[in-house]
C-alpha cells in the first residue's frame, strides 16, 4: 500500500470522511488512531476494518481539550511506536444559518462553540502532535471545505471557520517547515453525520437527513435539480473523497508539497454562469 508502516491519527474518525479516511489509510498499510466522542461509533469503525481491526485504535476525547489531544497522541505513540500523519478533521456545521436569522446572543454563543471545535480543535491537534511529526518528518493533512474558498457552503460562522482553517494550514506549513509538511483536502458536499451547534439546538440534526429529505422531495415531484457544480453527477459518499488524503500523506509522492490544498469539491471553482457545466450535453 501507499502508506505501508505509517501511523496516523484522525480526529473525528468515528464517522463521515474521518471514518472513510481511517479505513482507507488502513487499507493502504497504515495503523490508525481515531479520536471521537462516541465509543460505540469508534468501535463500529474497528469492526468495519474486519481482519485489520487491530490496526485501528479507538480513542475518546474532545478536540477542544488540549489534555485529551495530548493523551491521544501519547497513547497512539505508546501503542504504535510513532506518528507519521495527523488528520485534523472533527467539525460541526451551522446549517446555513444567516446573520439575518440569528440574534446577537445566538451568534455569540454559536460562534464560540463552532470556532472552538472547527478552528481551535485543529490548532490544538497540531500543537499536541508536532513533536512526534518532527521526529518522523511526517505531515498534517487537514480536512478543509468548499467553504474555505467559496460562499454559501454554510452561513457566516461556518464559512469564517473554514477560511480560518486555511489560514492555519498556511501558517503552520511555514512554522513546521522543513521537517513537517502541512496540506489539506477541501472536500465538497458529502452524505455524513455532520451536526450543528448545541447552542442553536442543532446537535442532533445530521447532513445525511437533509440529503434524504431533498432526495425524497425530488422523488415526489419527479424533478431532479442538479446541484450547481460541474461534476454534478459525482458521488456524495465520503469513501470517494479519500484519494487526495492518501496522496498528501505519502512521503514519496508528496515530498515537495506543503501549504497546498487539493479541492475535491466537484469543480466548484470552474462552474459557469449560463450553466454549471459547459459539457452537460456531451
Ligand atoms: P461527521 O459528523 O460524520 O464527522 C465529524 C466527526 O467529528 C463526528 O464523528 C463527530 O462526533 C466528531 N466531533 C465533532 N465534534 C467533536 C469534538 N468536539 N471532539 C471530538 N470529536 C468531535 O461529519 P463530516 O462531514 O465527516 O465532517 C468532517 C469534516 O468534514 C468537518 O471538518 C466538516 O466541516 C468537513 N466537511 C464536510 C462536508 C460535508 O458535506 N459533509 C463538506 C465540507 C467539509
Amino acid at each position: 500500500g501507499w502508506l505501508d508502516g505509517d501511523v496516523a491519527l484522525v480526529t473525528g474518525g468515528g464517522s463521515g470522511i474521518g471514518r472513510a479516511v481511517a479505513l482507507r489509510y488502513v487499507a493502504e498499510g497504515a495503523r490508525v488512531a481515531i479520536l471521537g466522542r462516541s465509543v460505540a461509533q469508534l468501535q463500529e469503525v474497528v469492526d468495519a476494518a474486519g481482519d485489520l481491526g487491530d490496526r485501528v485504535l479507538p480513542l475518546t476525547g474532545d478536540v477542544r481539550s488540549p489534555e485529551d489531544l495530548h493523551r491521544a497522541v501519547d497513547i497512539t505513540v505508546e501503542r504504535f511506536g510513532k506518528l507519521d500523519v495527523l488528520v485534523p478533521n472533527a467539525g460541526i456545521w451551522d446549517y446555513h444559518r444567516s446573520v439575518t436569522r440569528l440574534s446577537g446572543k445566538e451568534l455569540a454563543e454559536a460562534f464560540d462553540e463552532l470556532f472552538a471545535v472547527n478552528v481551535k480543535g485543529y490548532l490544538l491537534a497540531v500543537e499536541a502532535a508536532w513533536r512526534e511529526l518532527v521526529a518522523t518528518r511526517g505531515s498534517v493533512v487537514m480536512t478543509l471545505s468548499n467553504a474555505s474558498f467559496h460562499t454559501d457552503g454554510g452561513g457566516s460562522l461556518y464559512t469564517a471557520s473554514k477560511h480560518a482553517c486555511l489560514g492555519l494550514l498556511r501558517q503552520l506549513a511555514f512554522e513546521l517547515a522543513p521537517k513537517v509538511r502541512v496540506n489539506g483536502v477541501a472536500v465538497g458536499g458529502m452524505r455524513t453525520q455532520l451536526r450543528g451547534p448545541a447552542s442553536l439546538g442543532l446537535e442532533n440534526r445530521t447532513l445525511a437527513a437533509s440529503f434524504a429529505r431533498n432526495e425524497a422531495a425530488e422523488a415526489a415531484s419527479g424533478e431532479k435539480a442538479p446541484p450547481l457544480i460541474p461534476l454534478y453527477d459525482s458521488s456524495v459518499e465520503p469513501e470517494d473523497f479519500t484519494g487526495p488524503y492518501v496522496l498528501l500523506a505519502s512521503r514519496t509522492d508528496s515530498a515537495t508539497i506543503t501549504g497546498a490544498v487539493i479541492p475535491a469539491d466537484g469543480g466548484i471553482a470552474v462552474r459557469g454562469f449560463r450553466s454549471p457545466a459547459g459539457g452537460s450535453g456531451l
